[in-house]
């Protein structure tokens, strides 16, 4: 995988420092001898058809590229998609193959596109990305260079695939994580923390490292669950919530409020608290596995199947100092 016509974007920015330690920690992110099913994936992404998308929206809840293709042609594009599943964060139409996402992530970035600092010509960064969807949506909404960086070696080779046909080297995807981003980069003019913070041991490190990454007055968009309660409320679940492993800290909104300020955060509000429902979250012919319903106690309403409270999930926007 080639980042370089993407990197080439660092250079005379802010971001140029990044340039002298990224080389390494890239390739360790897609290591063949770390990740099994990698080459099948790459075998996947190399079968989709040399051919160009004459249309590609950005701007849409849909991120589509979309053009003349073979009726083989558009069965490799179909199969090569299916072999990547599962898909979880989008929706995206790839010519004729609609890809319905596990997320409807279209209602997270419908929840929180008033609310920010208008992204035209700023320079971004969307902290597990995923497959990119939000990242797209970024450039779709004017934003100059988006960086997207996810662990996850699977959502990369999807994002690709869309890049195959959208070809904009002003959006990348990078394998990895929040920990791998240079201390005092302090580049950014707007970060996105959006279902990460949950999955951090370090909640306030992580907010810390978030701030190190924007410029002075850049905005911070954190998205995370959260429970109801005032200032010194905060559920910490023994074991599992909503079946996932790794999930450390929820705080009420006034708790994470309180964080941001505590970190130097300037300017902190919540513009948006929601429920997660069982339509913007579950299983579809291309996320075969369990979602949400599944997760959720099936006789008691507004529970997990764990006992707590059932995810909600909060937007808060903060000026780094
Ligand atoms: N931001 C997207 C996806 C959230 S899912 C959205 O809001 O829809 C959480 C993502 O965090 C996963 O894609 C996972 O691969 C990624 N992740 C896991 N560990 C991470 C780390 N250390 N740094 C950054 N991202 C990480």
């Amino acid at each position: 995988m080639n980042f370089d016509p993407f990197l080439e974007h660092f250079r005379n920015t802010p971001l140029e420092p990044w340039l002298t330690s990224i080389g390494p920690d890239l390739e360790a992110g897609l290591s063949i001898s770390r990740y099994g099913d990698l080459p099948r994936w790459l075998e996947s992404l190399a079968t989709l058809p040399a051919i160009e998308a004459d249309t590609v929206d950005l701007d849409k809840d849909t991120v589509t590229a979309q053009g003349q293709a073979t009726d083989e042609q558009q069965q490799q594009i179909e199969q090569a998609l299916r072999g990547l599943h599962p898909w979880r964060k989008g929706p995206y139409q790839v010519f004729d193959t609609f890809i319905d996402t596990e997320w409807r992530s279209d209602w997270k970035w419908q929840r929180l596109a008033p609310h920010i600092t208008p992204l035209a010509g700023r320079t971004v960064l969307d902290v597990g990305c995923g497959s990119g969807y939000h990242c797209w949506r970024m450039r779709g909404a004017g934003a100059e260079l988006v960086v997207g960086i996810d662990p996850t070696p699977l959502f990369i080779v999807q994002f690709q695939a869309l890049q195959h046909f959208i070809r904009d080297q002003r959006v990348g995807v990078l394998p990895l994580g929040i920990e791998q981003l240079p201390s005092g980069l302090r580049a950014f003019d707007t970060v996105f923390s959006m279902g990460i913070l949950y999955h951090r041991r370090s909640p306030i490190d992580h907010l810390l490292q978030l701030r190190d990454a924007l410029r002075p007055g850049g905005e911070l968009v954190l998205e995370t669950l959260i429970i109801e309660g005032g200032p010194n409320d905060c559920l910490v679940p023994e074991g599992r919530y909503s079946r996932m492993g790794n999930v450390w800290f929820l705080p009420s909104t006034d708790l994470l409020e309180l964080w941001l300020r505590k970190t130097g955060f300037r300017n902190v509000r919540t513009v948006d608290v929601t429920r997660t429902s069982t339509d913007e979250q579950r299983r579809t012919d291309w996320m075969q596995f369990h979602s949400l319903a599944q997760f959720l106690d099936p006789d008691t309403s507004g529970l997990t199947i764990e006992g707590y409270p059932a995810p909600t999930r909060a937007i808060l926007l903060a000026e780094a100092p």
